[in-house]
């Protein structure tokens, strides 16, 4: 089924299969994602767990095999920083270098720092209405997850730090080893060294002696295993490690981990299993091109789109080529709500082999919601600019008027309108600057004013022609008239196709706009 779906996510899947498959029956194959509790969730979160799920499903769809996604949290790393946007920062601060699930929760209401952050993500998840399992690092750690793995890390110690030191420098070859015991007297993870690593017996001799930033270690020494919790494991080795022991078959990554992602394939296979398929995807940059991590506080975020859009729209925004680089930014809105829109539309047209091709397939599991109206969000936004209105039952009524399938969208056009008054306010409004037509513009007005009264009760159809022919007999360029009419009417250097906004506000309406834009 779906063999000859040409969309990205059928294509991974079929990636999948061919590397892992054929799997058998009863397999139950597991997806990954991966979550830094360092700070809560975000935008990049977000799109990491919906295209993997995509890609989930669509193997699901392709072979008919159980899948689950596994969200993974990195809660035994440590705290390498007090982030900037928490409250009490003087609480954390004195945990540098500890586990994140050894951190105090400085919101004051979970049992740790990364707790909190977890319970973030999964209400963050949930809210979506995602399929995904949690899974703690820390509570891995420590049940024994790992055990067999880190036994078998401790066996191929030196291949292992052959491998990663190779692509060190110098200086930090020396001391480097893939285990990092949490020191028992201070806790820290940041601070310690190993000293010597017995492969058979799985312990390490460690001493707590090292500096991190403006931390000293604690000088404990001691001999620990490495089972069990007492030990983590390097960030890549760690990756490696997870995906040995849960048999992850599926993980993708943004593009600043390739190489991380190489090297834990290559302990991942030392360890005897094969890596995850998975591709890498690109970052998403700001309005100027920027890394979005770069401009903090600056970015969108999935709760700001969903005041201003369906949050279908992001959806179908994220879904767009993972390899290409996407920028994020308000104005962008209302062309990525249209295009989502545009697709709704299509879709019913579609031949039912091209449907799994479109995005909405992927976003509402092969049966998008139908949508049938010509209200479109900037069908709305014109409405709201050119009304400047915030009366809905006013707007809802202009767009029964406009498209009588209105009524059967209520509650979709309702949304629109909604979210298009606050990105009026927000956006359109604050940059509106009307420009009174002058002597020369004057001439032309009064022909449309006197066009259309003319045209007051007649069909619309033909009222597109009107102002090109008026252009034409004043010796003027369109588009030129144009501009001159949106900044007199909206404030705006461009609007509507004229034959539309009639259509939308009415003869009427346009009328007593022009006489106001001429007063
Ligand atoms: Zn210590």
């Amino acid at each position: 089924m779906f063999d000859n779906a040409k969309s990205w996510p059928f294509s991974e899947a079929a990636a999948l299969q061919k590397e892992h498959g054929p799997f058998s029956e009863d397999a139950l194959v597991r997806f990954e994602t991966g979550f830094g509790p360092s700070g809560l969730p975000h935008i990049g979160t977000f799109s990491e767990v919906a295209r993997t799920t995509w890609v989930m499903n669509a193997f699901k769809a392709q072979t008919g095999r159980n899948a689950e996604l596994i969200a993974f949290s990195d809660d035994m790393d440590g705290l390498r920083k007090v982030p900037l946007n928490i409250p009490n920062p003087e609480l954390v601060a004195p945990h540098l270098g500890k586990p994140l699930s050894s951190i105090p929760d400085p919101f004051g209401c979970c049992e740790s720092y990364s707790a909190h952050m977890n319970n973030k993500l999964c209400a963050f998840l949930d809210a979506f209405g995602f399929a995904y399992r949690f899974q703690s690092s820390t509570a891995a750690y420590r049940g024994g997850d790992f055990d067999e793995g880190l036994r078998k890390i401790a066996a191929k110690h030196d291949a292992i730090r052959d491998l990663i030191t190779a692509t060190l420098r110098e200086e930090n070859r020396e001391t480097w080893s893939p285990f990092m015991p949490v020191c028992p007297n201070c806790g820290r993870v940041y601070t310690t060294r190993v000293v010597r690593c017995d492969g058979e017996a799985a312990t390490v001799d460690y001493a707590c002696d090292g500096t991190f930033g403006a931390v000293t270690g604690c000088g404990h020494t001691g001999t620990m295993p490495v089972t069990g919790g007492h030990v983590k494991v390097g960030w890549k080795v760690d990756w490696a490690l997870r995906w040995y022991s849960y048999g992850i078959h599926y993980e993708m990554y943004g593009k600043d981990l390739i190489e991380s992602a190489r090297l834990s394939a290559r302990i991942c296979t030392l360890l005897g299993k094969k890596p995850p398929a998975g591709l890498f995807y690109e970052m998403f940059l700001d309005e100027n091109g920027e890394k979005i991590s770069k401009s903090v506080g600056k970015g969108l975020t999935v709760d700001t789109w969903m005041e201003y859009a369906p949050v279908e729209s992001l959806l179908y925004y994220i879904f767009q080529n993972p390899r290409k680089a996407k920028r994020l930014f308000f104005g962008m809105i209302p062309k990525v709500v249209d295009d989502y829109i545009d697709e709704l539309r299509k879709f019913p047209n579609a031949a039912p082999e091209a449907r799994p091709d479109l995005a909405v397939w992927h976003l509402f599991s092969g049966k998008p919601p139908a949508y049938d109206c010509a209200v479109s969000f900037s069908t709305v936004n014109n409405l709201v600019s050119a009304l400047g209105a915030d009366d809905r039952d006013l707007l809802l009524s202009y767009l029964r008027q406009y498209d009588a399938r209105t009524d059967a969208h209520m509650a979709t056009v309702e949304d629109l309108i909604g979210k298009s008054l606050a990105f009026y306010r927000d956006f359109i409004l604050p940059s509106k600057v009307y420009v009174k037509p002058d002597a020369t513009w004057r001439p032309l007005f009064e022909d449309l004013l006197a066009g259309l009264r003319k045209a007051e009760g007649q069909p619309t159809d033909q009222l597109h022609a009107l102002p090109f022919d008026i252009a034409k007999a004043h010796g003027v360029e369109p588009p030129a008239f144009f501009t001159a009419f949106y900044q007199a009417l909206l404030g705006q250097e461009r609007g509507p196709r004229f034959g539309s906004f009639v259509q939308l506000v009415g003869v009427s309406t346009m009328i007593s706009m022009l006489e106001k834009a001429l007063a």
